[in-house]
């Protein structure tokens, strides 16, 4: 899963602070850093909008948890905790029964997402809420067997870097490996399928996954496939070579955009109807807002390059 839930970046929970010293020490936010590594996430992001990557990753301004990412870090973690139990244990009423403990896990784990039910004193949204929970559980079991899978990894992160220095990382939700050695890659999406013309862009994620596990493991992973608990679809891709050394290509020029663009501190805005769940339109220059004074040292633009926000995923 690549979830903001969707993302390889963990919480960083910064320094420790003695607690004699928590009524002096002011503590700073993270020191502003250049990219240093690529996720499917982030490389989406730089693919949606420029800007929208630069806040994210470059200026970590923050960002409200939503209902909807929530419900999918949640339902993740019913998933991967499901296959502690023995095979004929997973159950439907087994895996909604994990949903309750899962939840609290989470809140202790990411207390900021406490704050959605905040305004729900009666619990009534939050009831209506974990009930959406469970029918995504409940859909998996027409999708999928558990009873049927011994996954040989579950939340992998993998981290892999190529010749060119790129640093290539993810958190895969599932990896099945049959008998004979072939890889399956298996990634959990709460939402619905895309249509058919998107799908390349929901692949693109998954053969990123594929690519760092032939780099890592010299294996092209025989299958790719995504779960889609929203609409109750499954969408397989077998990758070839081919497909990954273009993928590699691909990330090679996202990166040297990226790396033009840090140095250059010239980060487009590129409107477009996702911009209805971007928390930073405050921010942003195609909403009125101006960026934050840009945090890293600046040096004059190169000529030539990508054009930015113009990268599609293929
Ligand atoms: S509001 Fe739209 S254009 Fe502005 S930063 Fe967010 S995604 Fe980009």
């Amino acid at each position: 899963m690549e979830t903001s839930t969707e993302g390889a970046t963990r919480p960083d929970t910064g320094p420790a602070v003695p607690a004699e010293a928590v009524d002096t020490v002011v503590v700073a936010p993270p020191a502003a850093a250049p990219p240093a590594s690529l996720s499917p996430s982030r490389a989406s992001d730089f693919m949606q909008c420029p800007l929208l990557y630069r806040f994210r990753v470059i200026d970590r301004l923050p960002e409200k948890p939503s209902e909807a990412a929530t419900r999918g870090t949640l339902v993740h973690a019913v998933l991967e905790r499901l296959f502690d139990a023995p095979a004929g244990d997973r159950t439907v009423p087994r895996a909604k029964s994990l949903i309750p403990g899962q939840w609290d896990r989470l809140r202790e784990s990411r207390p900021e997402v406490a704050e959605l039910f905040a305004d729900d004193p009666e619990g009534e949204r939050l009831a209506r809420w974990l009930t959406e929970a469970e029918a995504l559980v409940e859909r998996w079991f027409t999708l999928e067997d558990p009873s049927r899978l011994e996954p040989a990894e579950r939340e992998l992160f993998v981290e892999a870097e190529l010749e060119s220095g790129l640093r290539l990382r993810g958190i895969i939700d599932r990896v099945d490996v049959a008998p004979t050695g072939e890889v399956r890659i298996v990634d959990y999406k709460t939402g619905k399928a895309p249509r058919p013309e998107y799908a390349e862009g929901a692949l693109f994620q998954m053969k990123f996954y594929a690519l760092v596990v032939w780099r890592l493991k010299r294996v092209i992973p025989r299958r790719l496939q995504l779960v889609y608990l929203g609409s109750g679809d499954v969408l397989t891709y077998d990758p070839l070579l081919a497909d990954l050394e273009r993928v590699e290509r691909k990330l090679l020029a996202l990166w040297e955009a990226i790396r033009r663009a840090t140095e250059s501190g010239d980060w487009r805005p590129r409107p477009t109807k996702l911009c209805g769940w971007c928390d930073h339109q405050a921010y942003c220059p195609e909403f009125g807002g101006t960026p934050p004074p840009y945090p890293l040292p600046v040096r004059a633009p190169e000529s030539g390059g990508t054009e930015q926000g113009r990268m599609g995923p293929d």
